[in-house]
């Protein structure tokens, strides 16, 4: 809840409340809407009853929550992806992500303006320059820079970047839709592995046509498989399914053995009601209405260990 208290200490200092009541507020707009909205939406609304913009403000990082309209921030590029581009509803056009971070956290920012692209396909900004973002607008965890928004190097100086993603360990019942969360639970369920094909050279997914599979970059290809896999995650009060895809089926079993029945059936029995942590996004599934984890990353919960981190907290 590193986020929120930040937003709470903002909403207090912007209006002169104390961040108690400011918190007394949200608590109270999130029971008006029986409990439809996070506490984080709530802290908004209250902020905007309040007269409190963020606007004009300069956020940290660890501050951003998702449906933040207006975000103002700086930080230091660690990472920069190919420009990429693409052909949607007859229009092509081009897209570059990337990764800033400062002090606090770090964030996927999105370029969707050719201008903005330019400067990155120039060179003229690049990997470990520090840049100013105004007026981007969040989409989950990201930002997205729209042809209203400014992007520019900045003069800022940031020594320290925290480059690993802060996630935090959550109960089941407290996940929503945007988070990046840890959580930690047994495997109370795995369903059978389902394969997809894919483009045996950019590994996206391939269509069939009458003659075959297309992909949309390379055209008639001749697809590999690659394997999803579901399990159901229960922490003793709730239960959710995750989704799992090549790169983290991997973490576990070699995914060409989920095509091997005796294997399959091994590995089956050896994951369930095992207790693992499990790191990814929380995302809406459409089909079924409710939410699930995407992983990223999944490991066994290495007891020894877990005993020893716990010992150090309560020093
Ligand atoms: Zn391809």
């Amino acid at each position: 809840m590193q986020n929120y208290d930040a937003l709470i200490k903002r909403i207090a200092e912007g209006s002169g409340l104390e961040a108690a009541e400011v918190e007394r507020r949200v608590e109270a707009k999130k029971a008006k809407l029986s409990g439809l909205i996070s506490k984080e939406g709530a802290a908004q609304i209250i902020a905007a009853e309040l007269g409190v913009s963020f606007d004009n403000q300069m956020l940290k990082l660890a501050e951003l929550m998702p449906g933040m309209r207006k975000v103002n921030v700086v930080g230091k590029i660690i990472t920069i992806f190919p420009v990429r581009e693409y052909e949607r509803n007859g229009r092509k056009g081009k897209v570059v992500n990337f990764f800033i971070a400062d002090e606090t956290n770090n964030a996927k920012v999105v370029l969707w303006d050719t201008n903005h692209i330019a400067l990155i396909e120039e060179g003229k900004i690049r990997k470990g320059d520090v840049v100013e973002i105004r007026n981007g607008g969040m989409r989950e965890q990201e930002i997205h820079l729209s042809g209203f928004s400014e992007f520019k190097k900045s003069n800022v100086v940031i020594e320290n970047v925290k480059t690993e993603r802060s996630v935090v360990e959550k109960k089941l019942v407290e996940i929503q839709e945007g988070q990046s969360v840890r959580i930690r639970g047994l495997v109370v369920q795995m369903f059978n592995p389902r394969f997809y094909p894919v483009c045996p050279e950019c590994g996206k997914k391939a269509t069939p046509d009458a003659n075959g599979y297309i992909c949309a970059e390379h055209g008639k290809v001749m697809p590999k498989e690659r394997a999803i896999l579901n399990f159901v995650l229960d922490d003793g009060e709730d239960s959710v399914r995750v989704v799992l895809f090549s790169d983290q089926i991997s973490q576990l079993i070699p995914e060409e053995e989920l095509k091997d029945a005796d294997k399959l059936n091994a590995f089956r029995d050896s994951i369930m009601g095992t207790e693992v942590f499990v790191s990814g996004n929380v995302k809406k599934n459409q089909l079924f209405n409710n939410v699930e984890i995407v992983v990223n990353q999944i490991e066994k919960v290495d007891v020894e260990k877990l005993i020893e981190v716990l010992e150090k907290k309560s020093v």
